[in-house]
């Protein structure tokens, strides 16, 4: 059977792990939700915009011939996983997942850990703090509760509309990110507390390192839960896994 993979995507492992099945002439199209106004360029052709749930994935699938799908969107974006997880099972197409490492504290790190959104918007029930809210454009409205603290805003595209946070500045900025950059970041805003999604990998880690080498405490907020799939931190295990799609890696 000749392979024709769905990619879910908008993440850069996605975007790397489409360039090298593009050079091993694997086939298939990557998948965008369309919430990003330049995406970054992809090695396979692409498609943008939601399925319409299980319903919708499931008559992607069988229109398209889809072989196999491979899960590779944000360790946060658990609905499409989710919804990855009931379509593949009731279309019987094979799904691998991959996803980043979590980050772990370290010496000098002084983390606080919350499960979720809501977790954090909790933990900033305290008096004003100069914050840098690294959560992601969708996330912010639930922060509006807390408007006496000053709020860092990195976004990838400039914003059309921003919640009601009275004391913000907005950096639009797609990275790549790196250590000395954010440090000089956190120090010109005089931020006393990052606020972060555990997303793991190397593209968001600068601002982590960044709030260790000033001694900064981090709310991070704990990967979400997602059902049992089989999973890989490692693109060579995708391919490996192409070989023979749906052995259970046991991971
Ligand atoms: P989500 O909440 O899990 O997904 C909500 C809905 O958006 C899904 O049910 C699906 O709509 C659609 N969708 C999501 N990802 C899609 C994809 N790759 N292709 C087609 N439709 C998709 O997702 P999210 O957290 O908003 O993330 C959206 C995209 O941004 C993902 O591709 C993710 O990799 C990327 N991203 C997310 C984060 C984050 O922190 N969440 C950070 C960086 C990048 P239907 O139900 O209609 O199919």
């Amino acid at each position: 059977m000749v392979p024709n993979l769905l990619v879910l995507g908008g993440t850069t492992e996605a975007a790397a792990l489409c360039r090298e099945l593009a050079a091993a002439g694997i086939g298939g199209t990557v998948s965008l939700a369309g919430r990003v106004a330049r995406p970054a360029p992809q090695a396979l052709p692409q498609r943008v915009g939601g399925f319409g749930g299980v319903d919708g994935l499931i008559a992607h699938l069988r229109d398209n011939c889809v072989t196999h799908v491979i899960d590779a969107t944000h360790p946060f974006a658990v609905q499409m996983s989710r919804n990855a997880v009931a379509a593949c099972a009731r279309a019987g197409v094979p799904l691998i997942a991959l996803t980043r490492a979590p980050w772990e504290a370290g010496p000098g790190d002084r983390w606080q850990h919350v499960p979720d959104i809501a977790g954090a918007v909790d933990a900033l029930d305290r008096p004003a703090l100069r914050v840098m809210l690294a959560v992601g454009r969708m996330h912010l409205a639930a922060f509006a509760v807390h408007p006496r603290h000053f709020y860092l805003l990195r976004l990838v595209d400039p914003p059309e509309a921003l919640p009601d946070l009275p004391d913000r500045h907005v950096v639009v900025d797609r990275g790549p990110f790196d250590i000395a950059g954010d440090t000089a970041l956190l120090r010109r805003h005089r931020i006393d507390l990052v606020v972060s999604k555990n997303a793991g990998g190397e593209g968001a880690s600068a601002k982590i390192a960044a709030a260790r080498a000033l001694g900064l405490p981090v709310l991070m907020i704990d990967r979400p839960a997602l059902p049992q799939r089989s999973e890989t931190h490692d693109p060579g295990e995708v391919l490996r896994w192409l070989g023979h799609a749906g052995a259970d890696l046991g991971v």
